[in-house]
């Protein structure tokens, strides 16, 4: 069993800065409550028997270590050593039950009864419930109204885990509308209530916990290496962004090693020069979003634009301040993969690794057709997730294909 480190290695200041980007903007009430969780945070992260739980859930109920899985014809075709981190293979299907796991901990710890959580295509929900059922507490699941109509099987698997799906109709009835209506909820209930936010993102410390929860990844990563090539870093990790948490976790520990190119793939939808696109790093601009300052995708004005991406684990207009801060002083390169090139990737990886990968996951693999490499580099990507979520969209738009 690995005991994961789970050190601070942010470029994070005290009032939880990340160069120009982060910082906690919340409503008075909840100021006391960012205090009280932040001090629970440092005691608990740092307390051997919560990292002795923490170590020993991820072994025995996730299934961590994740295997570092060589893709040979991948490999073959891009010309040089492709590895899959396979995140797909947690329990729950994604990575995000790494920091459910982590956040559940901690709630139990602080003394709190219930759980809420904010989700958008429902594995967040998924895994909150899942963690919430598991630890004993009782669980809400903020989703958009249009979202569970979209997203039923995991909308489903919620309410068969003990949790209650309530519904949000303000806006367009997705994500950003469910995580304003989840701190809604956490306003009137400051004090029994833990807000386990699933990305990124939000108000500090939360991106610095939940990067430091997902750490587990690069860790993996730097031992698995160690042992199958004979060096502990790659000279690529690539990951797809939604708010920046498998990312995070994929790259932690490589932040400071020049050696290592990081490169985070956004989801432009129909086209960065579209309205239809995910792409807040490339097409954002700064501003307050979800409690931190960060790259959003909005108007002159500051209003607010819808993201669109065929993956709903992408399809957010913001992205976590750690990312924003990365990307801006030029460490994290950022790609774009569309729709289309993402469908593609998704394919190609079923064909010719014999894994459905998530659609999420599947712009990490299509940023691959636009990057040159040597021989000899070793490249790892991120494999997010699993794709039994996304079947319906790939049997939609490949339907030809697929039974043919
Ligand atoms: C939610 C999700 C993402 C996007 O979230 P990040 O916080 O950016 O990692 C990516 N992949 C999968 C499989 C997801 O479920």
């Amino acid at each position: 069993m690995i005991h994961y480190p789970l050190d601070n290695l942010l470029p994070v200041d005290e009032n939880g800065y990340y160069g120009e980007f982060g910082g906690a903007f919340v409503p008075e009430v909840l100021e006391r409550n960012i205090k009280e969780l932040e001090a629970a945070f440092r005691e608990y992260v740092n307390d051997e028997i919560f990292r002795k739980e923490f170590d020993s859930l991820l072994h025995d109920y996730v299934g961590r270590p994740t295997p570092l899985y060589r893709a040979e014809r991948l490999s073959w075709l891009y010309g040089t050593n492709i590895y899959l981190k396979r995140e797909d293979l947690n329990h729950t299907g994604a990575h995000k039950i790494n920091n459910a796991i982590g956040q559940g901990l901690l709630a139990k710890r602080m003394g709190k009864r219930r759980l809420i959580a904010e989700t958008g295509a429902g594995q967040h929900g998924v895994a909150t419930a899942t963690v919430a059922a598991l630890l004993g507490m009782e669980c809400q699941i903020y989703m958009g109204a249009e979202d569970i109509r979209r997203q039923n099987p995991n909308v489903m698997r919620m309410r068969m885990l003990g949790a209650e799906v309530v519904s949000v109709d303000a806006g367009n009835g997705t994500l950003s509308n469910a995580v304003d209506a989840a701190l809604d909820a956490w306003c009137r209930n400051p004090d029994d209530t833990f807000y386990l936010i699933g990305s990124a993102v939000g108000p500090h410390p939360y991106p610095e916990m939940v990067s430091r929860f997902q750490s587990v990844i690069s860790y993996e990563i730097k031992k698995q290496l160690e042992r199958i090539a004979g060096r502990d870093y790659p000279d690529y990790v690539v990951a797809c962004i939604g708010g920046g948490s498998n990312a995070t976790g994929a790259f932690y520990h490589f932040i400071d090693d020049d050696r290592v190119n990081l490169v985070a793939v956004e989801a432009g939808g129909k086209g960065c020069d579209t309205s239809e696109t995910a792409a807040s790093l490339t097409v954002g601009r700064p501003m307050v979003l979800h409690g931190s300052k960060t790259m959003v995708l909005s108007d002159e004005k500051g209003n607010i634009n819808e993201a669109y991406s065929i993956s709903s684990g992408l399809d957010y207009p913001g992205i976590g301040p750690l990312l924003a801060h990365l990307a801006a002083t030029g460490r994290v390169k950022v790609l774009v993969a569309d729709d289309d090139q993402a469908l593609e990737a998704a394919m190609l990886l079923a064909e010719s690794e014999g894994i459905i990968p998530a659609l999420e996951s599947s712009h990490a693999l299509a940023a691959l057709k636009q990057m040159s490499f040597q021989p000899d580099d070793i490249v790892v990507v991120n494999l997010s997730g699993r794709g039994d979520k996304d079947m319906e969209t790939y049997l939609s738009v490949a339907g030809t294909k697929v039974g043919s």
